[in-house]
């Protein structure tokens, strides 16, 4: 499947590289940029969800294809949170959800835990077409590095062998939930003709 330009429901910089990166050849155009101006409640169950929410709503409202994503933490030992809450976990910020995450592994003996993001490509005709990644690692006992944004700090990478925080952003790049939610999608829309 060939498209020439793809609305991004987002208006983070660093995602937007990302996504650019990847689709080379295809333009890349904030949604703000294409006319967008509306709030969207994410009120998806998972993943998944949200980012069809965003997608759809998107799409449907400038009539042009569009991309939206949804991600976060999964903790093991906190039964998979904060999850689609990672960012509004403490309420106060992403400092106070890192604060947070810490007081509550206070005493924890698995560690383990995970990034998840789901990505949607949804058409104006109702087409869709999803992408999934995922990042393993555990959770430190303090912050390590101040590279990075949200939780990057707290989460030591098992394929990077250092924390996201200490990772330079080509490094997390290659390996981050985000990257291999979009390079999941590339293959699906390979597939279709
Ligand atoms: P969003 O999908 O960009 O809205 O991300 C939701 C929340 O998940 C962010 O506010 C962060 O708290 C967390 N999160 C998602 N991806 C990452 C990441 O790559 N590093 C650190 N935190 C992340």
């Amino acid at each position: 499947m060939e498209i020439g330009e793809l609305v991004v429901a987002s208006g983070n910089e660093g995602k937007i590289r990302e996504i650019e990166k990847l689709f080379k050849g295809v333009r890349i155009i904030p949604m703000r940029e294409a006319g967008f101006e509306e709030e969207i409640e994410e009120t998806g169950s998972s993943f998944r969800e949200n980012a069809l929410i965003k997608a759809k709503a998107v799409s449907r409202s400038l009539g042009r294809p569009a991309l939206a994503d949804d991600s976060g933490l999964c903790v093991d030992f906190l039964g998979g949170a904060p999850g689609i809450y990672s960012a509004r976990f403490s309420g106060e910020g992403e400092k106070a959800n890192r604060e947070l995450l810490l007081h509550r592994m206070k005493d924890a003996t698995d560690r383990r835990a995970h990034f998840e993001c789901a990505v949607c490509l949804y058409f104006p005709d109702g087409r869709m077409i999803f992408g999934v990644g995922r990042t393993d690692g555990h959770i430190l006992e303090e912050e390590r590095g101040r590279r990075g944004f949200g939780y990057d700090s707290l989460f030591y990478s098992d394929d990077l062998k250092k924390s996201f925080g200490e990772a330079l952003a080509r490094e997390k790049n290659r390996v981050s939930h985000r990257a291999r939610a979009l390079k999941d999608l590339k293959e699906r829309m390979a597939l279709i003709k």
